[in-house]
């Protein structure tokens, strides 16, 4: 086997504590009868763990020179695609499944937001995610409205569930170490909403576009609308949007939803 380089481009920061790797297959809920889709396997630290738990794994890995340590795991419930889960087709991912599948995955940093609002957009059977990400982007996933850290993400994490900090992970578990400590949330996709997905986050990032705005500056200028015609609508939109819950966003969006160009909506 080649010794192998880790690559800062990756986000490679990899796990070897088994304890953790355990506790974080158990703070995922997986059992003998469920797939679970992985994301960034590594060497394999996670993916063995989620063998052992699960009925069956795929996993996403970019870096083809983790081959060697992948295949060496000899796993038969396991099937790994060496690809960018970015620029996978969701169809692709999700035929891999029979079922709904959970997601699993310490997360590459530097794509945490986008991999977030790829499976948000487009997943059509996924039923949990649990994953490692920067604290700070924990507690901004987990934020409640009126808390400081609630944003976008919060509102976007918040319709699909309630999403959880399950355990702080110190940076000294990484290798090689990052800047940072790390958090495992987990977020259960068992809330549903009477509204279009992809206008309502389309709503929620206008209403958040400069957070010191009032709604109704936000809406003039993300909607292209008359200020007096906005008002017409009966809400109070001299408030913020870090002051809406849920609710009022998909309200929101009903009502604006039809305003949002064709060309935002498809992005
Ligand atoms: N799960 C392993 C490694 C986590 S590091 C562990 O816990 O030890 C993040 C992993 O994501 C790396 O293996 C990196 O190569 C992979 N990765 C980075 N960008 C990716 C992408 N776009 N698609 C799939 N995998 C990616």
């Amino acid at each position: 086997m080649n010794s192998f380089t880790f690559k800062k481009k990756f986000g490679q920061n990899f796990l070897t504590d088994q304890n953790l790797l355990k506790s974080i297959c158990q703070d995922a809920g997986i059992s003998k009868t469920d797939e679970v889709l992985e994301i960034g396997p590594g060497m394999g630290a996670l993916t063995k763990h989620l063998c052992k738990a699960g009925k069956k794994v795929v996993a996403y890995e970019i870096d083809v020179d983790l081959k060697d340590y992948l295949n060496s795991l000899e796993q038969d419930n396991l099937k790994v695609e060496f690809k960018d889960i970015l620029k996978e087709n969701i169809e692709n991912i999700e035929n891999n499944f029979k079922n709904n599948y959970k997601l699993v995955a310490n997360l590459p940093y530097y794509i945490t937001t986008p991999i977030l609002f790829k499976f948000f957009n487009e997943a059509k059977k996924l039923e949990s995610l649990t994953i490692m990400v920067q604290k700070e982007v924990g507690e901004r996933m987990c934020a409640k409205v009126g808390e400081t850290n609630y944003g976008a993400l919060s509102v976007c994490c918040a319709f699909f569930g309630e999403p959880k900090i399950m355990r702080i992970v110190s940076k000294k578990m990484f290798h090689p170490q990052p800047d940072v400590d790390s958090c495992i949330v987990r977020l259960d996709f068992n809330k549903r909403f009477d509204v279009d997905k992809k206008s309502f986050f389309e709503i929620v990032k206008i209403a958040f576009k400069s957070r010191r705005k009032t709604l109704l500056n936000n809406f003039a200028e993300g909607l292209n609308l008359k200020k007096a015609d906005i008002e017409k609508v009966d809400f109070d939109f001299s408030r913020r949007a870090e002051n809406l819950t849920v609710d009022e966003f998909v309200w929101l969006t009903n009502i604006f939803g039809r305003f949002i160009s064709a060309g935002e909506k498809n992005k």
